[in-house]
């Protein structure tokens, strides 16, 4: 009944913007089809009307939405030929290897191509007699100056199949026919067209709103699976629309997850406005990679809002053609990787070890990484372009100079949760700040579908972490944590809620060694980057040299390696002999140092009682918000 409703009116507006835009607005028309999906290949033709005197520039992108790299989607289009209204060849010029330049034209611009595509996840085209997979930035090629005309994708059953497709793209009369209001909103749309699986819930929010989630799962289970997992997914749905306070205004009512479960695909997990696209070789039969899909599943939803909608300034709006850095990926990312594992545990999905063993891998990684000395949570956002599925054939030094900022948000996620939840006897959260930043920047930014127009700075997140607590601590975690360079005080903060940060391996000698490879006899080959600030580093070891032996015992296998270090306590000096790559061999010594990874452990665990007031900080924090499903 909304629904129609809500059809009617938009069917007003758009006779509105016929009449006063006239035929300058013609849509742009792609048909797809996919003669031999067996070859990993489409056809695409699309047809620019109404086009305004003098050149064309056609484009395929250079990135795609939540992707920050360059990936040249334009190397795997060919047989590209373009014609004018009467099916004439137009004059066509390449400035770049991305663009095609149509010099002159009658008004209507005719381009039909092949584009190949062989890769299952959130960024590629995948074709193959199983599915169409589209991420349209490496599927579509769009105009430039025609970004704001609505669009009509039409496509075409492969031979002898009878496909659905699941996409955010608006539906139409015709289940093969969709629109988009505009070419941002096309590129958003990445589509499913297979005989995929679907499920569908609904979800209550407040205000009345009722979204339909959809799930289109393409995978190798049953039925069975099918079921078990929707009813995982709406969940984490209900647990995400907890933090938030409401559902997003999805366009169409609609949300939906396209997950890919194949042995063939990559893992990945794409958000958009109005879906997600969940890519993985692994399977829902498998627990432990099960929990792994789920928590994907969550961390895309929660993008939902924070990134689609509460979205850094500096990626809206979003280039298509050079790489997108923002500084602010540590919260965009980092504090949405954050809420994966409180969403898991909230809904029950994950046992609390699980989730405390990924805040303890979290809090090691960011405090034990050398790069933190070097680039402060802002400076490593500003890296995405070179790490985000980003491909080099060199070498790097990311162990030693980067840290990954959907690990160290996480870890500043987790900080700012526990210390304005302490400050606050649990009456602030962090969900209290999420909902600020959906109430100032969010909720209001949704005016046209596929742009946000009030998009937030990192002087903005200051701004309403301050109104929360004080301005003299939002300085302070700004200042120290987000630009500088210190690591949270986490163990007083995770005592709080009655857990234990404690040192992993007590007593135990360490060298904090990259892999060793015993492959080649003669000692263990140095197989990563040595970190440096370890014993090691100060040694003058580094990848590819050869380790041979340590006080003396020489170090064949790794059971050798790790008895000689056990032999002895943190804090001795032992002699080293290694090999450099070069062939200088080298007689040294090294101070052995303790382990200091941490973990976390719940106090009851270690034989000492929970409190009541930690059981309380505790639920309050990891227990469930939503209420359960409406029988
Ligand atoms: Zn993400």
């Amino acid at each position: 009944m909304k629904i129609l409703v809500r059809a009617a009116s938009t069917a007003v507006c758009l006779l509105l913007l016929a009449a006063s835009a006239a035929l300058a607005q013609a849509p742009v028309e792609y048909r797809l089809s996919f003669p031999e999906p067996e070859h990993r290949w489409m056809q695409v033709e699309v047809t620019f009307r109404d086009v305004p005197q003098g050149p064309l520039t056609v484009r395929m992108s250079r990135t795609s939405p939540g992707r920050y790299a360059l990936h040249e989607f334009a190397k795997n289009v060919f047989d590209v030929r373009i014609s004018d209204g009467k099916g004439s060849a137009a004059p066509v010029t390449r400035p770049d290897l991305h663009q095609w330049t149509i010099t002159s034209h009658d008004g209507t611009v005719a381009v039909t191509y092949r584009v190949f595509g062989d890769r299952v996840d959130g960024t590629y085209l995948s074709v193959d007699s199983t599915h169409a997979h589209m991420n349209i930035p490496a599927t579509l090629m769009w105009a430039k100056a025609l970004e704001d005309r609505p669009v009509r994708v039409r496509f075409q059953q492969p031979p002898g199949r009878q496909w659905r497709v699941a996409t955010q793209l608006f539906p139409t009369d015709d289940p093969l026919t969709f629109t988009a209001p505009n070419v941002h909103y096309l590129m958003d749309s990445p589509t499913e067209f297979s005989a995929f699986t679907l499920r569908t819930f609904a979800v209550q929010g407040p205000g009345g709103s009722k979204p339909t989630f959809r799930i289109a799962l393409h995978h190798d289970g049953t039925d069975a699976d099918a079921d078990a997992y929707a009813r995982d997914v709406e969940r984490i749905v209900r647990e995400t629309m907890a933090i938030f306070g409401e559902f997003p205004q999805f366009e169409n009512d609609t949300y939906t997850f396209i997950a890919d479960y194949l042995p063939w695909a990559s893992g990945d997990g794409m958000e958009h406005r109005n879906s997600t696209v969940l890519t993985s070789s692994g399977s829902l039969r498998n627990p432990q990679q099960r929990l792994g899909l789920l928590g994907t599943v969550a961390h895309e939803f929660v993008h939902a809002w924070n990134v689609e909608r509460i979205r850094p300034r500096d990626l809206e709006p979003f280039n298509y053609e050079d790489a997108d850095v923002s500084r602010d990926l540590w919260f965009g990312e980092g504090f949405t990787s954050y809420y994966d594992d409180v969403i898991l545990r909230r809904s029950d999905l994950a046992p609390l070890e699980a989730t405390l063993a990924s805040f303890a891998a979290t809090i090691n990684a960011v405090a034990l990484s050398p790069g933190r000395r070097i680039r402060s949570a802002a400076d490593m956002s500003q890296l995405a372009p070179f790490v985000d599925a980003a491909s080099s054939i060199d070498r790097t030094n990311w162990d030693n100079t980067f840290i990954s900022y959907y690990t160290w948000g996480a870890a500043l996620g987790l900080a700012l949760d526990l210390s304005v939840r302490e400050q606050s006897n649990s009456q602030r959260t962090l969900d209290t700040f999420m909902q600020a930043m959906w109430t100032r920047f969010g909720r209001p930014g949704q005016k046209a579908p596929g742009i946000v127009s009030t998009p937030f700075t990192t002087s903005d997140l200051r701004a309403v972490l301050a109104e929360l607590t004080t301005r003299q601590f939002a300085d302070r975690f700004f200042d120290n944590f987000v630009l500088g360079h210190d690591v949270v005080d986490y163990a007083p903060l995770l005592a709080r809620a009655g857990f234990v940060m404690r040192q992993r391996n007590a007593g135990r000698a360490s060298l904090l060694a990259p892999g060793l490879n015993f492959e080649g006899g003669g000692g263990g080959r140095v197989a990563g980057s040595v970190l440096s600030g370890t014993a090691l580093y100060a040694a003058g070891v580094d990848r590819d040299d050869l380790i041979v032996s340590i006080d003396g015992v020489s170090v064949t296998s790794q059971d050798a390696y790790d008895q000689v270090l056990a032999r002895h306590k943190p804090g001795a000096t032992v002699a080293l002999r290694f090999v450099r790559r070069g062939g200088e061999t080298v007689d040294t010594k090294l101070t052995l140092e303790e382990d200091p990874r941490i973990e976390i452990v719940a106090i009851e665990s270690t034989g000492t009682k929970l409190t009541t007031e930690q059981q309380q900080f505790r639920t309050r924090w990891l227990g469930p918000k939503a209420g359960s499903p409406a029988a």
